[in-house]
């Protein structure tokens, strides 16, 4: 006598988190495009990188409130030997979609990620290579660290900050304000 387990529950499919984004459709998807022309402006030191691009779909918001827009993650050595990529950069997929997060936005955000992306250097300055002669790539951390209501209430104090307030000036501080509630999130978005 088989029992009917889960009767009368429908489970929905999980979502799958991850899409790799096709780099060999044409045309070129947008995300890839865009990214491209950011490279080509801003990003010659890693000219030579396999940077592969994905989405990332119902991304949760985190304990307290923050909800990512990328992330850029550098292929480990097993990874290297699955596939033919140095980084990949995740995409929110929801925020990417809505009509707010337009094009300055979306460059903007692929110009953050690719700023993750670095190239190793030896003692010399010179690329560094792996035992099977690839160049090595590192993950660059931010210049700033800081909680925005600090900044908010105390200016930019710190005095690693300044070269980023610097930044900021030159380019009139284009303001950067993204989308609420994307994917349920209470408001914060970060970028990582
Ligand atoms: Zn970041």
């Amino acid at each position: 006598m088989g029992r009917r387990r889960g009767f009368g529950k429908i489970k929905k499919p999980k979502v799958a988190p991850f899409e790799l984004i096709d780099h060999t459709m044409k045309p070129l998807p947008e995300p890839y495009k865009l990214m491209a022309a950011v490279r080509k402006d801003y990003h010659p030191d890693i000219k030579e990188a396999r940077i592969a691009l994905a989405w990332r779909k119902e991304w949760k918001a985190d304990k307290d409130g923050h909800l990512k827009l990328g992330m850029c993650i550098k292929a480990s050595d097993l990874q290297k030997e699955l596939a033919e990529w140095d980084f990949v950069i995740l995409l929110n997929f929801e925020v990417w979609q809505s009509k707010e997060f337009d094009k300055e936005k979306k460059l903007a955000l692929l110009d953050h990620e690719l700023m993750h992306a670095d190239e190793s250097l030896d003692k010399n300055g010179e690329p560094k290579v792996d035992a099977k002669g690839r160049r090595t790539w590192r993950i660059r951390a931010h210049d700033v660290g800081e909680f925005s209501a600090i900044i908010e209430r105390h200016g930019i104090w710190k005095r690693d900050l300044d070269r980023f307030a610097e930044a900021i000036m030159k380019t009139k501080q284009k303001s950067l304000e993204f989308p609420e509630a994307a994917a349920g999130a209470s408001g914060d978005v970060v970028v990582q």
